[in-house]
């Protein structure tokens, strides 16, 4: 049998757990924020992301899973997944009336890349958008809701690191300054930054070539050339991230992978582990709902990446939780009958526990019972069932003793077993 294909896992155990204690967080606090779940599908027709991403950027240019469809459409999976929350919005006219919509989701995307620890080919990613407002404060409440979420998982050392890059119209004024800065220098740029200052200059200042990066230094900024709304756009999300108490710092080279931003684009850095990197990363995308087709509305966003920080949280936090439930091991028909009564009633209050259903001696029970992780087997007999309790194995000390029937949820409850979370 063919393993799993390269740069795709199975998630499971305890990294599947750390997975879902942040997705339990993000429904918890994003939608406290207001914001509803989206869940589009995995494969969109190709041009939706051509349309949106740009197809100068390295996920349109090289990254990509696009084939051909039996109906010989061209269909491409998500690697991304902006440019299908906007395909939805537009397609189910959920912006026409300029109400703001609030949304979120989770969910795998696709990429065809380079593999290198820490990047999938799938990997996971949690994303907020709020489409129809164009203001500095809805930033503001997005990048909270952020802050709020990293902080609520036990992240502490976390900054923003913010620049603005501008609009349609202020671009040209900038692309010209830093065409005349590269044309002085261009010996000094790879091969890519000399494509890219036909097809996008801007995407030169994140590339990750450092002897470009050196030949930068002294670049004209996009900062310089913004138009005075976005001037004062700018200075005002500043504003709101004091008042917020959110660190930042200017960072006049970041300009992030996609095409699609307008003015704010930001990354959000943790020194958690030491090194400062880069958590995640979003901005305003105010004209790709147009550019797809939709009414003209602003719009802000950003995505993480889940696997990354469930990663950081283990190294951080070491093992998530768990609690592997009691086992009730019955024996004979009658207990089994019984056992299978009492399971019922006991799962119905919320009790945590597994039932072996395999029949058969208690000894095949009990191995199985240890290497299940479990701590405490209760075991159910004609003899226990006459007196009404169970026999009770604590799994990790051997040692032994009777609950009475009546008494088992609320010592279930008392060792942990009671669970309101799994
Ligand atoms: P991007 O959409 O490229 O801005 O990426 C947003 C987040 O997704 C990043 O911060 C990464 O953590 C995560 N991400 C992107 N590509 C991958 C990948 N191939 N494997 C794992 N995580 C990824």
């Amino acid at each position: 049998m063919s393993p799993s294909v390269k740069g795709m896992r199975d998630l499971m155990g305890d990294e599947l757990r750390w997975f879902r204690r942040v997705e339990e967080a993000v429904h918890r606090i994003f939608g406290a924020h207001g914001y509803r779940e989206i869940r589009t599908p995995i494969l969109e027709y190709t041009d939706v992301f051509k349309r949106s991403v740009g197809d100068s950027s390295d996920i349109v240019s090289k990254e990509m899973y696009e084939f051909t469809d039996k109906g010989n459409r061209s269909v491409t999976m998500r690697p991304e997944n902006t440019a299908g929350v906007v395909r939805a919005m537009v397609e189910h006219k959920l912006l026409i009336n300029n109400d703001p919509q609030l949304l979120y989701y989770i969910g795998p995307m696709f990429r065809y890349e380079r593999m290198q620890a820490g990047r999938y080919r799938q990997f996971w990613q949690i994303g907020a958008e709020s489409f129809g407002v164009a203001s500095p404060e809805s930033e503001a409440e997005s990048l909270a809701m952020l802050f709020d979420f990293l902080q609520a998982l036990g992240l502490k050392s976390l900054s923003l690191s913010l620049n603005s890059v501008g609009t349609p119209e202020s671009r040209p004024a900038f692309n010209a300054a830093f065409r005349a800065f590269f044309d002085a220098r261009e010996a000094r740029f790879c091969e890519d930054c000399h494509r890219r200052i036909e097809t996008n200059p801007m995407r030169i200042l994140d590339c990750k070539n450092p002897r470009c990066q050196e030949a930068l230094e002294g670049h004209p900024t996009m900062v310089e050339f913004l138009d005075e709304a976005s001037k004062a756009h700018h200075a005002r999300l500043k504003e709101l991230l004091v008042v917020l108490g959110i660190p930042f710092t200017e960072n006049p080279r970041l300009v992030r992978g996609l095409d699609y931003y307008t003015r704010t684009a930001f990354e959000v850095l943790s020194t958690d582990l030491g090194a400062q990197s880069a958590l995640l990363g979003g901005g305003r995308y105010d004209g790709l709902v147009k550019q797809l087709g939709g009414p003209d509305t602003p719009a802000f966003g950003w995505a993480i990446g889940l696997d990354r920080l469930a990663m950081i949280l283990k190294q951080l936090q070491g093992e998530a939780p768990f609690h592997p439930p009691a086992l009730l091991i019955p024996l004979g028909e009658v207990a089994s009958a019984r056992a299978l009564q009492l399971a019922r009633d006991w799962w119905a209050m919320g009790l945590s526990f597994q039932l072996e259903t395999r029949g058969g001696a208690l000894k095949k029970a009990m191995a199985s019972a240890n290497r299940s992780g479990a701590k405490l087997a209760l075991i159910l007999g004609d003899g226990e069932l006459e007196k009404g309790v169970v026999a009770v194995k604590r799994l990790d000390t051997g040692a032994q003793e009777e609950w009475a029937l009546a008494d088992v949820p609320e010592k279930l409850v008392t060792e942990g077993r009671g669970m309101k979370t799994v």
